[in-house]
């Protein structure tokens, strides 16, 4: 067989869809850069392949410039090509950071939370997915019989993300049927988000590899069970030291980690539409569901949108390196750069703000007034990606967080993807996202 193995250079975009080109490895091998030409209006292509008005038209050229350290190789040993792909910034051709590449904002967010409070983000995507094409059948929840019938496809993924350099936590049947999820162990900065993008293509790859459809998207058929993207966050400092417990805080919480999710809390109406940005994923945030439909703080409550996550005291371990808490209004059509640096400007703004830590709900607040969660600086989060779309467009303050003119391409290719489903029923609507993620 004739073959001249290819790099895939690519970023997740703001359809949270692997976007590139592949170049030969060899050219690579022998010390050319990985990098390829990129166009502006691909930016606006949807994830039904659709595209948003652009400002830009057939104009313009820039550089989608790899970066070797993000590279994942996974070879199947199945004889088949070897998976081979690295993600890469948007940049002008003088070398700056383009306005509407996602990797690029992420680094800069990240780099405004180490102003405001030399900390470190230290984290993981915890991803649920679904395999649509299997046939569910009773007790499997949690169970190992189902765990059992797939058990390559758990094995050849966990051993696939392991070969990518992830470092594989847990795997696990969820609730769902024929739904699953599987964690990674956290890491730092925007590697968390590239890992969480190598996650989804490397869990696709391994379904192609042993013929089994993987779907992240957030709901699979109308009132089904919803696949959440949760993203687990912790913070360290200069000299990698845990800074997010202090046994004296409130419910544990360091005063950067009150401040951070007071302001995640605060902004989450508005950030949602870069969190949960299909029109699906509002079937998702909805009450009862285990997701998250308020902008509310719980200690181990799985309904909240940030939950302080349990830290086990049976090793007598310290508690400091484990404590986290996680954002679970999240979902896969998300890229996890945007949604991770809208995340990460909020609550960088809180701690700017010292904002002081938000009181912990434990209750239904699905049975409380709005006007009554108001007195608490609580609410219900948009219903509708339309909603959470117009959330945003009013967010002065979290838009000008973002390179000039991005929020106006992000609302107009979202607004796009509204109008491109305008018509179809729920059915029809959740196989399209299906097959997009
Ligand atoms: N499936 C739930 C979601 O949509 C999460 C369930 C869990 O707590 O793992 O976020
Ligand atoms: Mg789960």
């Amino acid at each position: 067989m004739i073959s001249d193995p290819q790099l895939f250079l690519c970023l997740s975009d703001i359809s949270g869809t692997m976007r590139g080109k592949a170049m030969p490895v060899r050219e690579i091998d022998n010390g050319a850069e990985a990098r390829v030409g990129w166009t502006p209006t691909n930016v606006q292509i949807g994830c039904f392949d659709t595209i948003a008005e652009s400002p830009w038209g057939a104009l313009g050229d820039l550089v989608l410039m790899g970066d070797l350290n993000s590279r994942a190789r996974v070879d199947f040993a199945d004889g088949g090509p070897i998976e081979d792909f690295a993600l890469g910034d948007i940049l002008h051709l003088d070398g700056r950071p383009w306005a509407c590449c996602t990797r690029s904002i992420l680094k800069a967010a990240l780099t405004r939370l180490q102003h405001a409070a030399d900390i470190t983000l230290f984290g993981a995507f915890e991803h649920e997915f679904h395999l649509p094409d299997r046939t569910a059948s009773k007790a499997e929840s949690y169970g190992l019989g189902a765990f059992r019938t797939e058990r390559v496809l758990c094995e050849t993924m966990m051993a696939a993300l392991a070969g990518a350099g992830l470092v594989p936590d847990t795997i696990l049947k969820e609730y769902g049927p024929n739904q699953f999820e599987v964690t990674v162990k956290p890491t730092l900065g925007h590697v968390i988000a590239d890992q969480a993008a190598q996650l989804r293509e490397i869990a696709r790859a391994t379904g192609e590899r042993v013929g089994q459809r993987v779907s992240f998207a957030p709901l699979i058929e109308a009132g089904g069970m919803g696949n959440g993207a949760h993203v687990h966050l912790s913070f360290r400092d200069g000299a990698g030291r845990p800074v997010t417990y202090d046994a004296a805080g409130l419910h544990g919480m360091s005063a950067p980690t009150g401040s951070f999710i007071a302001g995640v809390l605060y902004n989450l109406p508005a950030i949602v539409a870069f969190l949960a940005p299909s029109v699906v994923s509002y079937s998702r945030l909805v009450p009862h569901r285990w997701s998250a439909a308020f902008n509310n703080l719980g200690v181990q409550d799985r309904e909240a949108a940030v939950r302080l996550c349990p830290i086990s005291e049976l090793g007598g371990e310290d508690p400091a390196p484990l404590f986290n808490f996680e954002v679970r209004a999240c979902d896969a059509t998300a890229s996890p750069h945007l949604a991770l640096a809208a995340i990460v400007h909020a609550g960088a703004w809180g701690i700017e703000e010292k904002l002081a830590p938000p009181m912990v709900t434990n209750e239904d607040l699905s049975q409380r007034s709005a006007a009554d969660l108001a007195a608490q600086g609580l609410r219900r989060l948009p219903t509708s990606l339309g909603a959470a779309l117009d959330e945003l467009a009013a967010a002065e303050m979290v838009k000008a967080w973002f390179p000039g003119g991005f929020a106006e391409i992000y609302l107009a290719h979202k607004r796009h993807e509204i109008s491109v489903l305008e018509g179809q029923d729920e059915a029809a609507i959740c196989a399209a996202y299906q097959s997009a993620y």
